[in-house]
């Protein structure tokens, strides 16, 4: 029920997910929120529970210059509704958002020692960024060789985008089962849960 949006192209990013969001909004959510690289490579995370419009004031108060990020509205299905469960998710060099459900996540937990103390979240899709990051960093940093490692772990649907702390112009993405559609345009290319964004 909630949405994804990407972008890295010319254009000011952070309107243009802001944009994408609104759209998404109809699909229904409780909190909303953006990641993005500013004009020096840094990456920001701002989000917050409650509508895309609250969202949008605190992005208006950042003055960076962007022309790469992703944005995600949140359905909650695992966590409650707080800023901290609000996507995206940070671990180390991986930020993340997601649609969907990981099944597993609790028994992956425990397989891989991650302790409450290593999460900052209630949320499924936090031990996914976690996991990734672990394997970003045991791969010496293979983006898609960690992407195949951590979903051939993942029971459940999902889409996932990925943005790698140390590649500044890239979004990685993929899905089982909950949608993802993308299209390469003159002013770059989009990454979204619904064609309508
Ligand atoms: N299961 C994730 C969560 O509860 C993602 C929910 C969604 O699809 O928005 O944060």
């Amino acid at each position: 029920m909630c949405g994804i949006i990407g972008y890295v192209g010319n254009m000011p990013a952070k309107k243009i997910l802001i944009d994408g969001l609104v759209s998404l909004e109809y699909r229904g959510y409780d909190s909303a929120g953006i990641s993005f690289f500013d004009e020096n490579s840094n990456l920001h995370t701002i989000k917050n529970i409650g509508k895309v419009c609250n969202l949008q004031k605190l992005v208006n108060e950042d003055k960076h210059e962007s022309s790469c990020g992703l944005g995600h509205t949140r359905w909650a299905t695992h966590g409650n509704v707080t800023n901290e469960n609000a996507h995206p998710h940070n671990a180390g060099k991986v930020t993340l958002v997601h649609n969907g459900i990981i099944e597993n996540y609790v028994e992956l937990q425990k397989k891989y020692n991650i302790s409450e103390d290593d999460k900052k979240s209630q949320t499924d899709t936090e031990i996914a960024a976690i996991l990734l990051n672990k394997f970003y960093e045991e791969t010496g940093y293979d983006a898609l060789k960690s992407i195949s490692m951590l979903t051939g772990l993942l029971l459940g649907t999902y889409s996932f985008c990925i943005l790698f702390e140390d590649r500044p112009k890239e979004i990685y993405a993929i899905r089982k089962i909950s949608p993802l559609v993308c299209s390469k345009t003159s002013i770059g290319s989009f990454i979204a849960s619904d064609l309508t964004a």
